[in-house]
């Protein structure tokens, strides 16, 4: 952190931190559209629902510039591409799982369900079948080859 702040040594603090969390929401806006039609496309059922919110951007004014970042419950704070595709990525599957009871994605070759990993810093979707280490079936974005 006193490094990366250190580069970047003309920006005051607060717009750093604000920057910061600024990267961190929309990766994860993007992560989101990329994540729902791959879900949509695979599964045929609505990956978003009114009531349901994946993401959210919370700025506390007591607290200062510094905002927060939550998929689901969970808090992000690293604007790192891979890690927050996965955060969402375990999102849409639990809302497809708990709101149309269908488990996605499915590697067709175990017909088992799988779980998000990562693999040479890309975020994968992983499955425990054959072998003991399991296997990469793909990247949880379309567009990338793991
Ligand atoms: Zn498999």
């Amino acid at each position: 952190m006193a490094e990366l702040y250190g580069e970047r040594g003309e920006i005051p603090e607060s717009e750093f931190c604000e920057s910061w969390t600024a990267r961190t929401f929309s990766l994860a806006r993007s992560a989101f559209e990329t994540v729902t039609r791959s879900a949509e496309q695979d599964t045929g059922v609505a990956a978003t629902g009114d009531d349901f919110c994946y993401i959210d951007y919370v700025c506390d004014p007591d607290l200062g510039p510094v905002g927060v970042v939550r998929i689901k419950s969970a808090e992000v704070s690293t604007p790192d591409s891979a890690e927050v595709l996965g955060a969402v990525a375990e999102g849409v599957q639990e809302f497809v799982m708990s709101h149309h009871r269908v488990t996605w994605p499915v590697c067709g070759e175990h017909d088992r369900g799988l779980h998000v990993g990562y693999f040479q810093e890309t975020a994968v979707w992983e499955c425990s079948g054959g072998t003991t280490d399991g296997h990469v079936v793909r990247a949880i974005d379309p567009a990338v080859q793991p």
